[in-house]
Order: C-alpha cells, then structure tokens, then sequence
C-alpha cells in the first residue's frame, strides 16, 4: 500500500520527533510522498544505505542496509530504475550486478576517499611487484580497480575471503585498517608502502599481506582515547566500531562489525547504551528503531559523501534521470568476476 503523506507524516513523527522540528517533518513527509509517487511511475527501486539521513531512510527506501546486501537486492529486482541513495562505487556495483538495469545515485559528489585512495594503474603495479599473489579488493573501490582484482570482499566477509585463498600471501587494498585488522585476525605480517607503489625490503620476515595507505576519512578520526573519555563517564556502556576504524580503536571496542553485523548485534543484546564508532546518521536510524536503547555516538564526525544525498537529491533523480552509472563493458565484465567470486564465497 503506497504511503500518502499524513501517513508519512504520521510514521516520521513517530520515529523522529526528537530529531526534527513538526514544520521539518511536515516538509519531508511532502517531499517523501512525491518521491514514492515519481517511483511507481517510472518503475523504480529505491534502495537506501545504513548511513543515509533519517528522514530518507525511514520513507522512501525499498530496502535499507549495507552496500552488499543492498547489491544484492539490486541484482534480484524486476523494476527498470534503481536509485541508489548511497555514494557511487556502491552504485557502481549494482550496476556490475545489472547490468541491464538503469542505475542512478542521487549526486555526482557522493565520492569515497577509500575508493579514490587507490587507481587501477597502482594495483597493476603493486602486483608487477609480488607476481602470483592473489589480491583482495574492499568493496569500497571503482569498478576499474575491481576488474584489476582477483576476488572482493566487505567489512563483514574480509576474514572468510583471506581465508578462502591458497598460501599464505595475499594483497588486500586498499584501506590500511581493515588490513591490519584482519592482518591481527588470522596471524599475519603486514607490510605497507613507503612512498607511492614501493614496498619496503624486509629481511628474515615472511610477509603474508600486503596492503596499501587508504583510509576512510570518517573512521580514521576515532581514537582510543575517546572510548576511554566515554567509559569514564559512562561505564556500562558497549563500545562498537567499525572495522575501519584504527587497529588499537578496534581492540579496544567490545564489539567490531560491518554495519550490519553493529544492527544485529544491538537487536540482540538489549542493553541500555551503545557508543557507536561510525557515521553518525546509523546512530540516527537505529535510535528511531529502538528508542529505549541510548545510542552514543560522535556527531562532529560525518561522511561528507553519504551527506551528498537528501530527499530532494533522491526526487531530482528520478525526476530527471540523474546520475546514471555507466561502466565500460570489459571492465564490467572482469569486475563482476571479482564480485561474484565473493558472493558465492557468502
Ligand atoms: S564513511 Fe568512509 S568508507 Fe563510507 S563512504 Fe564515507 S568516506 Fe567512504
């Protein structure tokens, strides 16, 4: 049943009145209702990632969740449109999955700075330098550094994709956290580059990942004094992070997971307050989900790409057919080779 905006309004007051002023919900439940309406017109699909904005991610979204998940959805859908409210490579990669489909991200500003820390040019020539090693590529990349790659992985599947390939080398790009944290996990020696692709000689050490400087430039300011600040002052509180996040920011969390496996982890454990290490707007969402649970989370850190993206971006696309994804098809095709791989992996 499609949603007129008093229900809109209604549904919005309900999870967000504590977030927004009654005229900005008013506002936004308008704005919401046209998008719904625009949606079922052109035959779209909106999907909505775990960082978008309350107000878009409790209206229009057809499915809300992480970039895979949300890919997944992508490649299962019949509609002619997908419009996805997250930045571009998660776009890219429905597109990679469908490539018949026409998918729009709402901004041409929604970047990453993980994705542009790394070309498809470097990860030739890391791999010029360690001949025969598989690479791993986050998620988190253009579709042309994908087609560079043997296999993907997310934040939630890393461990298992390393642990799938043979011997005992791997190259994980780009993002030099999430190495190092998976590096901690299944016993492995990093190394990283010294300057540009050059990689340091390392004497009497058996190098086993190989990984590169990209970070994301919203989980790289979390530190570990401020999970200390928060459990001073609140002592009972959980402390989850996102794998991103620093190394030390990890050990010293009780918990670090993707976005999804945070979600779950909350639904399952009813427990008064969280201190969430991530994009703040999920803080946002899970609170209007759980509102007798206290959500702490560090609101002067935001992604400035995830914030590209507001209803009125969302209705623009649809409205005018922007900003189409498009992928040159070689490319495609040896990017979904790296996706699939890791998809059949789970
Ligand atoms: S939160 Fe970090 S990884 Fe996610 S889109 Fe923003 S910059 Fe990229």
């Amino acid at each position: 049943m499609t949603m007129n905006t008093d229900q809109l309004f209604e549904k919005l007051s309900h999870k967000l009145s504590d977030q927004y002023s009654e005229a900005e919900l008013i506002l936004k439940a308008e704005m919401a209702a046209e998008i719904i309406a625009l949606k079922e017109e052109k035959n779209a699909v909106i999907l909505g990632h775990n960082y978008m904005e309350p107000a878009l991610f409790h209206t229009v979204p057809d499915f809300t969740g992480d970039s895979l998940e949300l890919s997944r959805k992508a490649a299962q859908t019949d509609k002619d449109v997908i419009v996805f409210c997250g930045v571009e490579f998660m776009a890219e990669t429905a597109k990679i999955l469908s490539p018949e489909k026409t998918v729009l991200v709402p901004s041409n500003k929604a970047g990453c700075s993980l994705a542009s820390s790394i070309t498809a040019e470097d990860v030739r020539k890391i791999k010029a330098q360690f001949p025969g090693v598989p690479v791993v590529t986050y998620i988190n990349t253009y579709a042309d550094v994908k087609a560079e790659t043997d296999i993907c992985c997310t934040s939630g599947n890393a461990k298992a994709v390393v642990e799938s390939l043979p011997g005992d080398a791997v190259i994980f790009l780009p993002d030099e956290y999430l190495a190092g944290n998976i590096a901690r996990e299944t016993g492995k020696h990093i190394i990283l580059p010294t300057k540009g692709t050059t990689y340091p000689k390392v004497e009497g050490v058996d190098v086993q990942m190989i990984g590169w400087n990209g970070r994301c430039e919203v989980h790289d300011q979390f530190t570990v004094e401020d999970i200390e600040n928060v459990r001073a002052s609140h002592p009972d509180v959980k402390v989850l992070s996102h794998p991103e996040c620093k190394p030390a920011v990890v050990e010293a969390s009780d918990f670090s997971g993707s976005t999804t496996e945070m979600i779950r982890y909350i639904q399952d454990n009813e427990l008064p307050k969280y201190l969430l290490l991530t994009e703040c707007a999920m803080g946002d969402n899970i609170h209007a989900e759980n509102p007798n649970r206290e959500m702490l989370r560090m609101c002067s850190v935001r992604c400035p790409h995830m914030n590209q993206i507001q209803l009125k971006d969302t209705y623009d696309a649809l409205k005018y057919n922007q900003y189409e994804i498009t992928i040159p098809e070689d490319i495609r095709q040896r990017a979904f080779q790296s996706v699939d791989r890791m998809l059949k992996i789970g």
